[in-house]
């Protein structure tokens, strides 16, 4: 290893989806507007992305526009950094986020005061550029 590798700040590790579906929710992701799978057959949103609905089994769907507002569904703070890129972001949340169309995500709850995290918590969307080329959807309190 250069000295110059041990010196730099590690990059923070960005999603490698391998399938076209998870792909195409990062790709929404970069546009600037969260985006939830939709079933064509009974018009549920549905998330994580999958090929095919588990409510009535239709294999159509689109990429439908989230409101980028949710609640606080549950969470819990990192006082441990899992990846020496984290280490200037501990103590950090993370949360389970329940969006208005009824999806759950994994994210980020940034800029909160931890004494005031609340269930139902109101939280938006915003996003935490991670790369040049790569945007995060994170939550912040509304
Ligand atoms: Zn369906």
């Amino acid at each position: 290893m250069s000295e110059t590798k041990v010196k730099n700040k590690p990059s923070r590790p960005i999603p490698r989806p391998i399938e076209p579906v998870n792909k195409g929710f990062w790709d929404e992701c970069q546009g600037g507007v969260l985006h939830f799978q939709k079933c064509d057959g009974c018009n549920k949103f549905r998330h994580l992305p999958r090929n095919m609905c588990a409510y009535c089994g239709s294999p159509e769907w689109h990429w439908a526009p989230s409101t980028g507002r949710g609640k606080l569904f549950s969470w819990t703070i990192a006082h441990m950094p899992m990846h020496p890129a984290f280490v200037a972001d501990v103590p950090y949340v993370a949360a389970i986020i329940e969006m208005e169309e009824g999806v759950r995500l994994v994210s980020w709850l940034r800029s909160v005061v931890l004494e005031d995290l609340a269930l139902d918590m109101p939280v938006k969307l915003m996003y935490e550029r991670i790369t040049d080329d790569f945007q995060l959807p994170c939550f912040v309190p509304a």
